[in-house]
């Protein structure tokens, strides 16, 4: 059985090697000139593969029930042993968030390409598909340069974030022409954006801060984590999980200090501009200290300061992107319900996963699910 994977990210390598492993013959088609560019680009740099708190309410998705078969499948400890197969060793930190233990995400994409190569997976590089039709028996895919058919076809080829790792969003049009829909695309894992005035002088400063959005007077969602004053507004993976919920005309209350009550800050803002050293980042203090109207509010803009969302910065900038092909429009096994034999893994399905590990414990997931469907 000959099988062409179009995408060479993280769930089309994972794809590949799987069906390689069950003795089918694969092909990777991969637009860039090198295999898992993005995959080597993640957590900093780091890595981070999947999280040990696992299950569907991490994720949105148009179906949730499937997304959650999907997930049960295969599991924060299926993705490490998947990975521990090819070598190396992944360990989880305090938060779940699972990192190879030499933390560099290059490694990863280079265990998946060593594995890759010994399994005999060709892979052409340089192959931007096209067209993706019927053919008298199976798919043909079309590159400049050259086609292919094969009896089953994995569409891994991305979303629309991050267009420098080759996911500019152009190859959603290849399901389209079966009958596809696109699920409305927006960027997710991204900066905030809000008016500079209101950041001015802060850019760089980092804080460990609780976060809550607020629409219409009402919390729609609250979490923990590093926010970075930025520019044009906030950044860190605080904001980053935020902006899979925030809109513009949110507003984000930054609490800059979760751990201490309001009680414990009273001498400190007694004491004047001096009183907040060792509290929050001088720039910071001396920010908040100038923008006060007297000692009732610094108190209060030290546990609630508040920042109207803008919007974000967009497509280029994102992490993930929220929609996709919906998962309703295919089967348990991620096959296509309008094509046979067309089938999807990743990031170019409608499920996006918040940030700490749930993307690519996604593509690893949905890889799997298609590889055992075609298995
Ligand atoms: C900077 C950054 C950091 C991130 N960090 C993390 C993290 O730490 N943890 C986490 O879980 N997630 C992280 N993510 C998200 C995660 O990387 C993605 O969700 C995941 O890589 C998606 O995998 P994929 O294989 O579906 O798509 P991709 O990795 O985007 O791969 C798709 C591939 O398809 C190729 N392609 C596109 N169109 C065509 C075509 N027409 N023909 C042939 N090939 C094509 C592209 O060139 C690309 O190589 C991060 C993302 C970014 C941008």
């Amino acid at each position: 059985m000959k099988i062409t994977v179009i995408g060479g990210g993280a769930a089309g390598m994972a794809c590949a090697i799987l069906l390689a492993r069950s003795q089918k013959s694969v092909t990777i088609l991969e637009r860039g000139e090198r295999l898992g560019r993005k995959l080597s680009a993640t957590g900093n740099g780091q890595g981070n593969v999947t999280n040990v708190r696992m299950d569907a309410s991490f994720y949105h998705t148009d179906d949730g029930d499937k997304l959650a078969r999907i997930l049960a499948g295969f599991l924060p400890a299926d993705v490490v042993a998947f990975l521990e197969s090819m070598g190396g060793i992944f360990l989880p930190d305090g938060r779940g968030r699972v990192y190879p233990a030499g933390r560099q995400a290059s490694a990863v994409t280079d265990l998946m390409r060593r594995e890759l190569s010994r399994l005999g997976v060709r892979v052409v590089t340089g192959a931007r598909v096209a067209v993706l039709s019927r053919a008298a028996r199976g798919l043909r895919a079309v590159w400049e340069g050259g086609e292919c058919v094969s009896d089953a076809v994995v569409l891994a080829a991305g979303g629309a974030a991050a267009k420098n790792f080759g996911t500019d969003g152009t190859a959603y049009a290849l399901a389209q022409a079966f009958g596809h829909t696109v699920a409305p695309l927006s960027p997710v894992l991204v900066q905030l954006k809000c008016d500079p005035s209101a950041v001015r002088g802060l850019k760089g400063i980092r804080m460990d801060a609780g976060l809550r959005v607020v629409r219409g007077g009402k919390q729609i969602y609250a979490c923990r984590g590093d926010v970075l004053f930025t520019e044009s507004g906030v950044s860190g993976d605080a904001v980053f999980r935020a902006s899979s919920y925030a809109a513009a005309g949110d507003v984000l209350w930054i609490d800059f200090l979760p751990d201490v009550p309001p009680e414990r800050l009273q001498s400190a803002v007694r004491a004047g501009e001096d009183g907040l050293l060792c509290i929050v980042p001088n720039g910071l203090g001396r920010f908040l200290y100038k923008r006060a109207q007297g000692r009732e509010e610094l108190l209060s803009l030290l546990k609630a300061f508040p920042l109207t969302v803008t919007g974000t910065l967009g497509f280029d900038y994102a992490q993930a992107t929220r929609g996709g092909i919906p998962l309703a429009e295919t089967d348990d096994g991620l096959q296509s319900i309008f094509c046979r034999g067309l089938y999807f893994a990743g990031e170019v399905l409608n499920a996006d996963g918040e940030c700490g590990g749930y993307n690519l414990h996604w593509a690893f997931a949905s890889a799997h699910a298609a590889a055992e469907a075609i298995g």
